[in-house]
């Protein structure tokens, strides 16, 4: 089995990936480039992986490893890093992720899970003081007075499949909403994977609204949302009925007991054209005494997917904030501007999931195979910076 190095992440990337042609040709919109857009783009996906995010520390990165080692042909400053993502097409980026996905797919890195989820939320990402691009969204204090711009993104990532794939992301600046973008970046995901790569989508109170819904309707997806006081009618029908009752079914999940109410047939509110929404309540029992509950909306029949299965599912929503934004950020420098252009912006998002992907897919999928053991998102990281530091002097076992 080969070493976890910076090379043999790249290897794995083209081969079992597919990434070849993307990273010879990624969209690069440069006139007479001189230095190869591989070499610019390969060294900004493992610079993230080995958590060096911005565009200063890449090229410090390249100028003082050995460039072979990394997996790149040469050196560089960190302007062409600014100039090259200015001018790279976002639709490349965004098909290479999907791609990637379809292929492990394929791969069978889903195989031990029933259902495949895809999660959408939205989040702030980058701080700056100047204005800079038209996606600058102002910030107010108690007066009133504009104190700063943030960035702000709508996310889409494959959850409840074993390991979160964070894979495309639409921002949205002043004027614009999260919403919006929400039910853009669905159109979007959906038709570029096709109508049975995933078996739901799971979001947020915020998107449990009907045009969201009917957007997941149109998209031929079924979806779980959660239901909270933005739908007083219904909260309040489901209060109703399921206080008078005991719950339909009690589960133990781990040291949990849990207690859940199911029942297919609520009147849906006046905007929703559905015939019946399902609702679930479910109440989590854990060991030392704290009760978790929640309700979730769906359209999913019980024939579908029965009470401990959406449970579930409502669950897997915890994975785009946990393993999505919380690591994107504190490992992956989702917050960090790097250059502050619009177009530039957008790229290093996109290239931080594609580097969160080629992480997980190599360290969970890859290296972990037969009776290897799993590394944790630390432990690779770590080799991977010993094996820059002194190649050929380590223990590869
Ligand atoms: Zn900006």
């Amino acid at each position: 089995m080969n070493a976890p190095a910076p090379r043999s992440l790249r290897r794995y990337a083209e081969q079992c990936l597919g990434l070849k042609k993307y990273l010879r040709q990624p969209g690069d919109g440069r006139l007479q480039p001189t230095i190869a857009a591989i070499t610019l783009l390969w060294s900004m996906l493992v610079a993230r992986i080995l958590r060096e995010v911005s565009f200063h520390a890449v090229e410090q990165l390249v100028h003082s490893a050995n460039c072979t080692s990394l997996g790149i042909q040469r050196t560089f400053g960190d302007d062409a890093l600014g100039y090259f993502t200015e001018r790279l097409d976002p639709a490349v980026t965004r098909a290479a992720l999907v791609s990637s996905l379809q292929r492990a797919k394929r791969n069978k890195a889903f195989e031990n899970s029933r259902f495949i989820g895809l999660a959408i939320d939205g989040t702030t990402a980058g701080h700056s003081t100047q204005h800079g691009c038209a996606w600058c969204r102002p910030q107010h204090n108690a007066k009133k007075e504009v104190i700063g711009y943030s960035h702000q993104l709508a996310t889409i990532s494959v959850v409840g499949a074993g390991l979160s794939l964070p894979f495309d992301g639409e921002p949205y600046g002043p004027g614009d909403s999260e919403y919006a973008a929400g039910q853009r970046l669905l159109a979007r995901a959906m038709t570029a994977l096709g109508p049975r790569f995933a078996d739901y989508l799971v979001v947020d109170g915020e998107y449990a609204t009907a045009p969201f819904l009917h957007a997941a309707d149109r998209a031929g997806i079924k979806v779980v949302a959660r239901l909270k006081d933005n739908l007083p009618e219904l909260s309040q029908s489901v209060e109703r009925r399921f206080a008078a009752q005991p719950p339909t079914s009690t589960h133990r999940d781990g040291k949990d007991r849990i207690e859940i109410w199911d029942a297919p047939d609520f009147a849906p509110w006046e905007t929703l054209h559905w015939d019946r929404v399902r609702v679930i309540r479910y109440r989590q029992h854990k060991p030392d005494g704290t009760i978790i509950q929640a309700e979730w909306l769906t359209n999913f029949s019980l024939r579908q997917v029965g009470s401990l299965s959406l449970y579930r599912i409502g669950k897997s929503r915890w994975e785009i904030e946990n393993q999505g934004f919380n690591d994107a950020k504190n490992r992956y420098g989702l917050e960090h501007i790097c250059h502050h252009e619009q177009n530039s912006i957008l790229l290093v998002w996109l290239l931080t999931f594609l580097a969160i992907m080629i992480e997980r897919l190599y360290r969970i999928r890859y290296l972990h195979r037969g009776t290897h053991r799993r590394h944790s998102a630390d432990q690779l990281c770590r080799l991977l910076w010993l094996h820059l530091a002194g190649p050929g002097k380590l223990n590869s076992s």
